[in-house]
């Protein structure tokens, strides 16, 4: 009598372990995220780079699935069950007209404008740590939010089948508010910034058992980010740009950025080169930035008060690793304020048809800036890493930009109303020239 045996997911992992950035010892990959025997330092995850290097080929990533899950070996689940909602592939724009009105021969956006889900980058990241807090066994999921984070955890979990309940300011633009309870979760609109909703919700998680994508389950989930690395360089032909420009909320996904070239370097996937690392603030919001330009390497905390929302984290936990990289790598960490983003948001939509959010419309400020300083080379290959959708934050551009012309159905109003509008533009380019 021949017996079936019963085939087990295979387990695939290439996670080693969780591992201190801080002192280096490590733990079991749970659902843990400070060094709690030692020096409470953050963990990370770490990997068999022999394992993955064995796995991996430009070839075999080329034939995987057009998502975040082509890169499965380099992020930290262990079976081939993951969630994948086509989050990622986002598309690398080079960039005609507004490089060539900042005065850059090669420009790239990277437009995760137009993520899936929901429209952000926080899609990655979200991705990575619902696949992981599912092999882990959470049936409720949960988030500390400046707004896109909300977005993509209520959207993934309802996919998934989890519950879900996630944590916001209470005063978040109303596209990010509905854009969470559309998906129907549990929504807490917290009376305080997000330092204050993330403080309340590691007490939350400390009692209720919830996988918390950014508290308890964030070495998952920050590594979601590296995908934004490993993306630019295959798309650009297996290369790596000389220059990127990332805004920086905690600081994570420009750390991870740069581990994500690292490992690429580090199993032959690209050639080693150095990278320059900029970074983006909004004034209201810009503990990092100050902390770079005061050429410190501690981070002091702040009050947020600025436009820009979703980056407007006052205590931000990877300041430190932030200005670490940017000061080893030779680039910089501006801040620019609300009228600058606006403005930011408005010249990347007139020039490349994006239409971003607040936290674009600081990235693309930021270069502006560095460009007319002199800290960006015109020849550089540079990346500018467009990170959420426009559509979310209206608030921000309402009456800074033109109206409708409004007409009667009529042939005739049409050709006034076209008539008074190109004069109108005339006397605007008269005001220009004089
Ligand atoms: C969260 C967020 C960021 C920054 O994320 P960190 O990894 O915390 O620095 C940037 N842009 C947008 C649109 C975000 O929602
Ligand atoms: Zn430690």
């Amino acid at each position: 009598m021949t017996q079936a045996t019963i085939a087990k997911p295979a387990e695939t992992t290439t996670i080693k372990s969780l591992k201190c950035k801080e002192c280096g010892m490590e733990y079991d990959a749970k659902a843990m995220h400070i060094c709690e025997d030692n020096c409470f330092g953050p963990l990370e995850v770490s990997y068999d780079y022999d394992a993955i290097r064995r796995q991996v080929t430009r070839e075999t990533i080329q034939a995987g699935p057009n998502s975040i899950w082509r890169y499965r070996p380099f992020l930290p689940v262990t079976t081939d069950n993951v969630i994948d909602v086509g989050t990622g592939m986002t598309p690398l724009v080079k960039s005609h007209r507004l490089a060539r009105r900042l005065g850059l021969k090669n420009l790239y956006i990277k437009n995760d404008a137009v993520n899936m889900p929901t429209l952000s980058f926080k899609d990655r990241v979200v991705s990575v740590a619902l696949s992981r807090a599912r092999e882990l066994g959470f049936s409720t999921v949960s988030c500390a939010s400046t707004g896109n984070l909300a977005n993509s955890t209520a959207a993934i979990a309802a996919h998934a089948g989890l519950d879900c309940c996630v944590f916001i300011p209470a005063d978040l633009e109303a596209g990010k508010v509905l854009g969470t309870l559309i998906y129907n979760p549990t929504v807490m609109a917290v009376q305080g910034n997000y330092d204050q909703v993330n403080r309340l919700c590691c007490e939350v998680g400390n009692t209720y058992g919830w996988g918390f994508v950014n508290i308890n389950l964030r070495p998952y989930y920050s590594e979601g980010s590296k995908t934004l690395g490993f993306e630019v360089a295959e798309q650009l032909g297996w290369q790596l740009p000389d220059h990127i420009v990332a805004p920086l909320a905690s600081g994570s996904l420009y750390g991870k950025i740069y581990k994500g070239f690292q490992e690429f370097i580090k199993v032959g996937l690209v050639e080693d080169k150095a990278v320059r690392f900029s970074g983006a603030q909004a004034e209201g919001c810009s503990p990092i930035a100050t902390a770079f330009k005061e050429g410190r390497d501690f981070v002091t905390p702040v009050k947020p008060n600025t436009i820009a929302k979703s980056i407007a984290i006052g205590n931000p936990a990877d300041g430190i690793y932030a200005l670490e990289i940017a000061k080893k790598t030779g680039g910089n960490i501006e801040s620019v304020t609300d009228a600058e983003i606006v403005e930011g948001m408005k010249l990347l939509a007139e020039t490349e048809g994006i239409f971003t959010e607040t936290a674009g419309g600081t990235t693309i400020a930021v270069l502006k800036k560095l460009v007319e300083a002199g800290k960006i080379d015109p020849d550089e290959t540079t990346v500018a890493y467009i990170t959420g959708n426009g559509l979310k934050t209206q608030e921000a551009v309402q009456g800074y930009i033109g109206e409708p012309l409004t007409i009667e159905a009529k042939l005739d109003s049409f050709e006034r109303a076209l008539e008074r509008s190109r004069t109108l533009e005339r006397l605007e380019w008269q005001q220009v020239l004089v």
